[in-house]
């Protein structure tokens, strides 16, 4: 244990002084230079999480239980890279370049939007001293101005941790893994972005878009970094 507090502090030092090396081409630099950036847009191809399919529209047709979807690519190569960099060594450099890949793979909403992000395990973010998908939904509202806001919606209930492995199990934890925060109140006008890492089985998205729903959420999008890679 203390050997990992030791390597998250001294990653987390670099991280604010030392100038980044891209991840993609190792500039010096940003963490993610205007080039790589630019090559993972070009090469970016919306397809389905669920069923795997081309989805340019983000509208499934095979999948008609899933709102529009959107998401970068496959959880390897340079995206895994920056996704393993930025949640397990919490570098924080890297969620606005992820923010900013977010911001032109979604189309344009009209009226108000609330990103919610789906809340991350209290035990994870306390090691990594970073709520990561909180980070990069608060940048990516910044990035689209002022009509969007971050609402932490969606609140794990206490005690439950996803650490199933096998499909079944993990789709039993999820849905009873969350809930509605009641503090705040579903507005039927609003959009309300589902915002998430890594989609695996698609058990907690769908848990969470479960829950929305049931609360009165009528405009729903569900957003993703990345795709584990199917064996
Ligand atoms: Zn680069
Ligand atoms: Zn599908």
């Amino acid at each position: 244990m203390p050997n990992i507090v030791k390597k998250t502090t001294i990653l987390n030092a670099f991280d604010l002084l030392a100038p980044h090396p891209c991840r993609g081409c190792g500039r010096i630099g940003k963490p993610l230079c205007d080039c790589c950036k630019k090559n993972i847009l070009e090469n970016h191809l919306n397809y389905c999480p669920n069923c795997k399919s081309k989805n340019p529209t983000g509208n499934c047709q095979k999948c008609k239980s899933l709102p529009r979807t959107f998401i970068i690519e496959e959880r390897s190569g340079l995206v895994g890279k920056l996704i393993h960099d930025y949640k397990f060594n919490s570098v924080r450099a890297l969620a606005l370049p992820l923010a900013e890949i977010l911001d032109q793979i979604l189309p344009n909403i009209p009226g108000k939007v609330s990103i919610i992000p789906l809340p991350t395990i209290g035990k994870h973010i306390r090691a990594r001293a970073l709520d990561h998908t909180l980070l990069i939904a608060k940048k990516l509202a910044r990035i689209r101005g002022k009509n969007y806001q971050v609402e932490k919606l969606i609140i794990r209930k206490e005690n439950t941790v996803q650490v199933g492995t096998d499909a079944k199990t993990r789709q039993k934890q999820a849905k009873n893994a969350y809930k509605i925060n009641e503090k705040l109140s579903i507005d039927k006008d609003k959009t309300y972005i589902l915002l998430d890492d890594v989609w695996t089985t698609g058990a907690s998205m769908k848990a969470a878009l479960k829950k929305l729903r049931e609360a009165g959420a009528l405009k729903v999008i569900i957003l993703i970094l990345a795709v584990n890679r199917l064996n």
